[in-house]
């Protein structure tokens, strides 16, 4: 198998658990945050800094690499470990969120979904076996299986098709995968807020026997209750000697929230996205350098952030640079967001160890102002 889970241990006080997953690109600690590299890039980040920041693994989008450079291209140099120049793991998510969130002229059919390309308007056409074609090209050392992402809210009869479509895509994907020694393939958990549906799509998944299951449909707008609520009852229908995956969360309360409810890996556009704007995570809450408070500041982003921005540069540099559009604001930015997430997941992996992960969550949420009534944060 190419990817493997190890249990560490489960929080006494929450069921966290502390593990780590294998591949064959290295071991990465569990719960782990995956920096998003939609093309093939952490917009801003070289591999090196990624690397000096503490990821361990990073994901990057099948449809973007499909469109360009294309796979072929991709598979020719080497794989996207080669290509890219990162030596660490990499998982490539299966192109089906962005043809259902960029595109919307698309036709769904058994066979697959026919759509058109959101940069030129050419027509295309994407399926199970292709989304496993490219991505085996591709080389990640994780796959995911091309799933239907039903739209929230979705009334149940829709997303009961949908779930059942996608289960038999899943099986579609498995058949079609070609590097199952050196890729590992994630089926992918759908059924949106109906626990009936999440039910039906863990039993199907789980007898497919993937080495790690994810779980989609999620932070696709809905409020953090349903998330936590749909957490509590899916994560228990997941095998628990593989890594289980809650996909496109990233804010600070869900990664916690998440990792209370048994999850082991997230990823998210949110922290680079933020970034080019001038918004940073703080342990104080979030901060908008661009603010006219703080031209005079010549304190760090964040007193208790250690990161390479914050032990070299002050607000008041940084504000000037955003504000003046200057790449190397956005890259100090980018490199403080990145790492605060991947540093909480290194204090989430702490608590863990020590039981007390729940006591954890409270002086955070405390600290970033969760706790405040109308708490303005992500
Ligand atoms: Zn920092």
């Amino acid at each position: 198998m190419a990817i493997t889970y190890e249990l560490i241990k489960t929080c006494k006080q929450t069921g966290a658990r502390l593990g780590k997953v294998h591949t064959p690109h290295g071991s990465f600690e569990t719960p782990m945050f995956m920096p998003v590299g939609t093309l093939a890039t952490v917009k801003t980040m070289s591999p090196e800094e990624l690397e000096r920041m503490g990821a361990q693994i990073i994901l990057s989008n099948t449809y973007h690499l499909w469109l360009r450079p294309g796979e072929d291209i991709i598979e020719e140099a080497g794989g996207l470990h080669k290509f890219m120049n990162w030596n660490g793991s990499i998982l490539t998510d299966s192109g089906g969120f962005q043809v259902f969130s960029l595109s919307d002229l698309r036709q769904i059919e058994e066979e697959g979904v026919h759509f058109r390309n959101h940069i030129s308007g050419e027509k295309l056409f994407l399926s199970p076996e292709k989304a496993m074609r490219i991505q085996n090209s591709l080389g990640p050392d994780i796959m995911m299986a091309f799933d239907e992402c039903p739209p929230y809210p979705a009334e149940h009869k829709y997303m009961k098709d949908s779930v059942e479509r996608t289960s038999r895509w899943a099986e579609r994907c498995l058949e079609a995968h070609q590097r199952p020694h050196d890729q590992g393939l994630f089926g992918i958990i759908q059924g949106g807020e109906y626990e009936d549906l999440r039910r039906q799509s863990a039993r199907d998944l789980t007898s497919m026997d993937f080495p790690g299951y994810a779980i989609g449909g999620l932070s696709v707008g809905e409020p953090k209750d349903v998330m936590n609520r749909v957490l509590d009852f899916t994560t228990p229908l997941l095998p628990s000697e593989k890594p289980r995956y809650l996909m496109g969360v990233g804010s600070p309360d869900s990664l916690i929230d998440g990792s209370i409810r048994g999850v082991d890996m997230f990823d998210c556009v949110l922290p680079t996205r933020i970034a080019r704007n001038g918004t940073l995570m703080t342990s104080e809450g979030r901060l908008v350098v661009r603010n006219a408070k703080f031209a005079r500041d010549f304190r760090p982003i964040d007193e208790n952030c250690d990161c390479h921005t914050c032990r070299n540069y002050s607000r008041a540099y940084i504000r000037h640079l955003v504000k003046s559009n200057e790449t190397f604001g956005f890259r100090l930015t980018t490199y403080h967001n990145l790492y605060f997430l991947l540093n909480l997941m290194r204090q989430v992996r702490e608590a863990i160890r020590e039981d007390r992960l729940g006591d954890f969550r409270e002086e955070f949420f405390e600290q970033y102002g969760f706790n405040k009534p109308n708490a303005k944060n992500f």
